[in-house]
């Protein structure tokens, strides 16, 4: 399957999918989709957008800025953009996801229509097409799966199990586990074959275990959903229902045996290195060989096993419990189980509409609260843009992102990293030795902007027009192949884990390197023509956010060379857990929807660097400013520069999320939401209250705020 990496990305994956999935919570590769409005301005460049990233107009001014700071920054834009019925999450990274959108779809009609056509434009344009052909995908019906469905039917013993299991994965159906590349903990330099738990269709863990009500009526609505799709795909109804039923207890005893998003963050709890020889002897009831087998040995050029050596077995309770579960659980339930991944891999864009609808209503409506699907070309856009992102991302960048703009934002993130250093010589907490190994660790940092320096080559992909299930097999084979073929190699750093039109940005702990795509690097976050006020508060902590994820409470465990490697005095340590406990403690309180509370450990590492990233946006603009003679009482707009620092920061939060979004988040996602990503990180600025005059008992100022850098 695909590679494994544990790059921590700025946005949460209610946004990032409300933005690029209808599945928000989507296991598979397939989660189509993207999003919809009419409130952006479709003829806008990254040169005329109308978006801006301090807007005045956005405020509500009958808000008192010290008790809600986030309603006050954002009130006005929220009135102007109530929910569309087809979101779970609209906000201002939608506005900007929109305009990137129409012009990907600019882009891809070009392809699909173009003569003379080059052999990228027939891949992109091919596969846009026949995303969109909902007529040729209701005709076919499930044919181009049957070939696989006749196999999974014929199984009739555990031992015939294996070889079935590579073919499904390598084609991109994520069953039992997942298998890829991924750099070796000990040694970040090397790239490793790597296990991990996995075969689930629900998000996390807990949505498998917990005991309340809605989670009971969350996993009704599961086991209904993948009732519905076996019978799409011709099983009788009372067949279908008891089906689900044994698939759920079969997922269940998968998730009992995984560990949760918590314990995930923990990357000691991920760390057991183990070689090939090893994985084979366990497994007794799989056979390693019989899998290796039906994957393609010219991905790795080498005869035999695709993994050889070391790889690391992330969960290896997990692996345990699945070599017991092979042999035990009923072929009736393995065959009901990849026959529902199976449909669940491909419903998104490759299968009628019908199974398009049914995915839709259980990941994006029971899940995500959305009202209605969005338009077909913004799900097959995604897709492309999923599947061929250097192809569409080489155009896109030529188009919309000028050189001019990857300068701007290096020279801001040169700012933000010796903010950083300044930052680390002068806290009071932590010794020398430590201070120094932090150094180096910062100096090691490689900044990633706009787009890659190589672009992938999709030379060995093939793309038919009118077979869009049989391009998603391939796409996935050439994925798949790819992965493999770096296993035993040297880590690229210099690769991307996100297209170049994606508006997020990232940061990766193993290859200490950080991330923005150019499709991000435009208002509403970043404008060369807005002053530094507005683009230090905005851009310029998010800059200091994917920074600050290599101190965080994850980050922190890796070396300069991305190495798993303990470089802190047990002092050191000691000081930063107390530090940190504060937020966990401040995060714990808060309640999203009625019962459900915010996770202050799983959200530990994203509050850390939302809020060390705007302490370091602040120490880089002010120098800046004092270096430049600005003028802090001047106002513009009727606010003075610090007070559109901190509207800048807010207002790139500006967002709404319905409750079902809001419960999915608060269960999964590591990061808080955009409210709470507004006024709690300012609670712990006192430099706000200030700019603000905001006073003791006002609800942005409290008793005890949270400091670490
Ligand atoms: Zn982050």
């Amino acid at each position: 399957m695909f590679g494994k990496r544990i790059a921590v990305s700025l946005l949460t994956t209610v946004v990032a999918a409300g933005l690029a999935a209808t599945g928000m919570a989507q296991t598979g590769e397939t989660g189509a989709g993207s999003t919809n409005s009419g409130s952006t301005n479709p003829g806008s460049t990254s040169s005329g957008s109308t978006l801006r990233v301090f807007d005045p107009t956005l405020i509500d001014r009958t808000v008192n800025p010290c008790q809600d700071f986030f309603q006050y920054s954002c009130g006005n834009w929220m009135k102007e953009h109530p929910l569309p019925a087809d979101r779970s999450y609209y906000g201002r990274f939608s506005e900007l996801y929109d305009l990137n959108l129409l012009h990907l779809r600019g882009i891809l009609e070009q392809a699909e229509t173009g003569a003379n056509r080059t052999p990228n434009e027939q891949k992109i344009g091919d596969e846009y097409a026949s995303c969109m052909d909902v007529k040729a995908l209701d005709a076919k019906g499930i044919a181009p799966l049957e070939p696989m469905l006749r196999k999974i039917d014929a199984l009739r013993e555990p031992g015939e199990l294996p070889g079935l299991v590579g073919e499904l994965q390598w084609m991109g159906v994520r069953v039992y586990f997942d298998m890829g590349s991924s750099p070796d903990y000990a040694d970040a330099s090397r790239e490793i074959g790597y296990f991990d738990a996995g075969g689930k269709g629900l998000p996390e863990r807990g949505f498998y275990t917990r005991t309340d009500a809605k989670s009971a009526q969350i996993r009704r609505e599961y086991v209904a959903h993948i009732a519905k799709m076996l019978a799409l795909a011709g099983e009788p109804a009372d067949k279908a229902a008891a089906d689900a039923a044994r698939v759920m207890d079969f997922e269940t005893k998968l998730a009992e045996a995984s560990l949760s998003a918590v314990e995930e963050r923990d990357p000691q709890a991920e760390n057991h290195p183990s070689d090939v020889a090893a994985l084979t002897a366990e497994m007794t009831h799989f056979s390693l060989g019989g899998y290796w087998k039906t994957y393609d040995r010219t991905a790795t050029g080498a005869a035999g096993a695709p993994i050889a050596g070391k790889i690391n077995v992330a969960q290896p309770k997990f692996f345990a419990a699945l070599n017991e579960l092979m042999a035990t659980t009923p072929m009736e339930t393995q065959r009901a189980y990849l026959r529902w991944h199976l449909l669940h891999a491909f419903a998104g864009t490759s299968l009628p509409e019908s199974f398009d609808q049914e995915n839709w209503h259980f990941y994006a409506h029971v899940l995500g609260g959305a009202e209605k699907q969005q338009d077909r070309w913004k799900t097959c856009v995604s897709r492309v843009d999923r599947e061929m992102g250097d192809a569409l991302g080489e155009v896109y960048v030529a188009r919309y992102f000028p050189p001019a703009d990857k300068r701007r934002t290096l020279k801001l993130t040169e700012a933000i990293e010796q903010a950083m250093g300044r930052d680390i010589e002068s806290v009071d907490w932590m010794s020398a030795a430590t201070k120094a190994q932090a150094m180096v660790k910062l100096h090691g940092v490689m900044n990633k902007i706009g787009y890659p320096d190589k672009w992938k080559s999709y030379r060995t992909l093939t793309i038919v027009l009118g077979d869009a299930a049989g391009n998603q097999m391939r796409v996935s084979e050439y994925r798949t192949a790819r992965d493999l073929a770096k296993i035993g190699k040297p880590v690229d750093r210099k690769e991307w884990e996100m297209t170049p039109p994606t508006v997020n940005a990232y940061y990766d702990p193993q290859e200490n390197n950080v991330n923005f795509p150019a499709g991000y690097l435009q208002p509403p976050f970043f404008s060369g023509k807005e002053d530094d006020a507005a683009n230090y508060g905005d851009m310029g902590s998010t800059i200091g956010h994917e920074l600050t994820h290599g101190f965080d409470d994850e980050g922190r465990q890796f070396d300069a060379t991305g190495n798993l490697k303990d470089w802190w005095t047990k002092s050191d340590e000691a000081n930063f857990n107390a530090r940190a406990e504060c937020m966990v403690k401040q995060y714990d309180a808060i309640e999203v929807v009625p019962g459900v509370h915010l996770n202050g450990k799983l959200t530990l590492g994203e509050n850390l660097a939302d809020l060390g990233g705007l302490r370091l946006a602040l120490m880089a603009w002010v120098l800046k400013a004092d270096e430049a003679h600005v003028d802090m009482t001047a106002k513009m707009d009727g606010y003075t520069p610090e007070q559109r620092f901190w509207i800048a920061y807010a207002q790139q939060w500006c967002s709404e999320t319905r409750p079902e979004a809001l419960r999915t988040q608060a269960q999964t996602d590591p990061h808080a939401p955009d409210k709470y990503r507004t006024n709690t990180i300012l609670q712990d600025m006192p430099e706000f209250a200030k700019s603000f005059a905001c006073k003791q008992g006002d609800a942005m100022v409290i008793a005890q705020p949270c400091r670490i850098w």
